[in-house]
């Protein structure tokens, strides 16, 4: 692993200020849009933890939160298409507002998932919120109601999203560069 490590170097793409700035308006943004009521956000792990962590305390406004995970993209960097989910909810969501949080959209798939596997569970509404969003990798149709920025395709780590599990702790958003491109 540290050897995989020494062949990327990493180029700040969204630094963590410009991060929690956005974050800070998202939060804003979702207390004025849910006036009433408790904002159930179901997290997807691993990678949307950080941006969860901070949007629920930018939130002035009641949330409770639970996480769930899927298996996706496995060690690299190219879906493998199939969405399993790993570890699902402890609590119901009959009846509540529901906003799904999660790090990137790319192709959809997980989303699309997702927003299907919660919709069975009878929640007042459903909406989504992502930190980045990559829309020219679209494969699937989703409607991201909260979208921290839209990115270009490039492999991006830092902030809760890694490259086979590292980099996560990175504050800022980056662009994962080889090092010795081919
Ligand atoms: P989708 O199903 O939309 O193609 O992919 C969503 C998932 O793929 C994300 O939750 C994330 O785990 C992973 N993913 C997509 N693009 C990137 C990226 O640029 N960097 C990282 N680290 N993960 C990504």
């Amino acid at each position: 692993m540290e050897q995989d490590q020494q062949q990327y170097k990493t180029r700040v793409l969204i630094s963590n200020e410009v991060i929690r700035k956005r974050i800070d308006e998202l939060g804003q943004q979702i207390a004025k849009d849910y006036p009433s009521g408790t904002i159930h956000m179901v997290g997807i792990l691993k990678g949307a933890c950080i941006f969860l962590s901070d949007l629920v305390r930018a939130v002035p406004a009641p949330v409770k939160f639970d996480f769930m995970a899927v298996s996706s993209y496995g060690r690299g960097k190219t879906s493998s298409g199939e969405v399993k989910l790993a570890k699902d909810l402890d609590m119901s969501l009959e009846g509540m507002d529901v906003l799904i949080v999660e790090d990137i959209v790319d192709t959809g798939v997980t989303l699309t998932y997702l927003a299907h596997v919660l919709q069975q569970r009878r929640p007042r509404s459903i909406q989504i919120a992502a930190l980045l969003d990559k829309p020219s990798r679209r494969m699937r149709p989703v409607q991201v109601k909260y979208v921290g920025f839209t990115i270009p395709d490039e492999f991006v780590v830092g902030y809760g999203l890694d490259y086979a599990e590292d980099y996560r702790n990175l504050p800022d958003i980056c662009i994962l560069d080889p090092v010795n491109p081919a």
